[in-house]
């Protein structure tokens, strides 16, 4: 294994960051290649754990001769908002110098090449230098694992609707619960710009069906815990086993996938009528019927009718719900994979 640190200038003068980037070579330049991202939300740790999980699994592959592709590791892809504290807390999503989300506008190259990321102006903001670094760092790779988190949630995946349901085998391997399939532009989140120049392409140079392009939503923000480490490098370790990328016969055995998939026009964002205190009767995982209590919303503390309830707009399955417990009104504070088409349906991209 190869580490190599990246240097990335900051802003200002004296300010620069850095990026570590562990590279395992791959003894067949016929098997597929693989690049796993973490944190690129700074703030969303459980896949920077489970990538720590995963390499000494990783390690002891490559001294048994057992990896087969290239694999590239960037387990903390965003030290730009690792470093952004306002007033004690964490600004991990979005960059404070341009109010941009970390997680859009990547530059989507007409062709899956290097070459075709276009230079960079001189005037670029650091965090558009990032998105450069990232894309060429990615681009060319069969397998691109780019691991988040939400604020409390099930593990799902983001999945092109293209690649399904060639992806099946994954989402089994990972071991996740829910499979969101979402198509058009996404706002260029990295997903987009990982599969984009592969669309531009022929299908028979695309071959979309050994392609893995995914956002994995591990879990919550705060579900950072040895044990979900451990299963979650277990999870894409089995990924790169049954793709190929590592031989091992055990792991790579193929399993049924056997959770929720929907596409993203299922989704049912839930708002807050009022704002106020969150009482939730609903957690990620479960099923409800069209009507059900999500939550209770006490917007008038001590009067009568001083709270209101919030219902599911149809049957279906919550996957997601905030961390916060107080909030705005239009705040979203449920999502949840409607069994019809959600009456206020999105294409790509649910959230700023
Ligand atoms: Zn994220």
């Amino acid at each position: 294994m190869k580490t190599t640190i990246e240097k990335l200038a900051g802003d200002t003068e004296g300010v620069s960051y850095e990026l570590t980037v562990f590279r395992f070579k791959g003894a067949s330049k016929n098997s597929p290649t693989a690049y796993i991202q973490a944190a690129l939300h700074a703030g969303e740790l459980p896949g920077v754990v489970a990538v720590h999980a995963l390499m000494p699994k990783l390690r002891a592959a490559e001294a048994e001769g057992r990896i087969l592709g290239d694999i590239m590791i960037v387990p903390a892809a965003n030290p730009v908002g690792r470093a952004q504290y306002h007033f004690g807390e964490l600004e991990g999503r979005f960059h404070m110098g341009t109010r941009n989300n970390f997680n859009r506008d990547f530059p989507l190259l007409a062709r899956p090449d290097k070459s075709a990321l276009p230079s960079l102006p001189a005037a670029s903001t650091t965090d558009r230098r990032l998105k450069h670094l990232l894309v060429g760092l990615s681009m060319g790779h069969d397998i691109v694992l780019d691991l988040h988190c939400d604020f409390e949630g099930v593990p799902y995946l983001y999945v092109p609707k293209q690649l399904w349901p060639a992806m099946q085998d994954c989402a089994a391997a990972m071991g996740v619960d829910a499979v969101v399939l979402w198509d058009g532009p996404s706002g260029a989140a990295f997903e987009e710009a990982s599969i984009y120049p592969w669309l531009q392409v022929s299908p028979d140079k695309a071959r979309l069906e050994q392609r893995v392009v995914t956002t994995v939503e591990l879990r919550g923000l705060s579900d950072v815990y040895d044990r979900y480490a451990k299963a979650d490098a277990e999870g894409i370790y089995r990924l790169l086993a049954t793709r190929g990328v590592i031989a091992d016969e055990k792991a790579a055995k193929p399993r049924k996938y056997t959770g929720v998939v929907a596409t993203i026009d299922h989704v049912d964002m839930i708002a807050m009528p009022r704002a106020g205190a969150i009482l939730f009767h609903v957690e990620p995982g479960q099923r409800v019927r069209k009507g059900a209590r999500l939550a209770t919303i006490v917007h008038s503390p001590g009067e009568e009718n001083g709270s209101v309830d919030v219902l599911a707009p149809q049957s279906g399955y919550v996957f997601t719900r905030v961390s916060k417990r107080s909030g705005r009104a239009g705040d979203d504070i449920v999502k949840m994979i409607g069994d019809a088409r959600s009456a206020h349906a999105k294409s790509g991209a649910l959230e700023d």
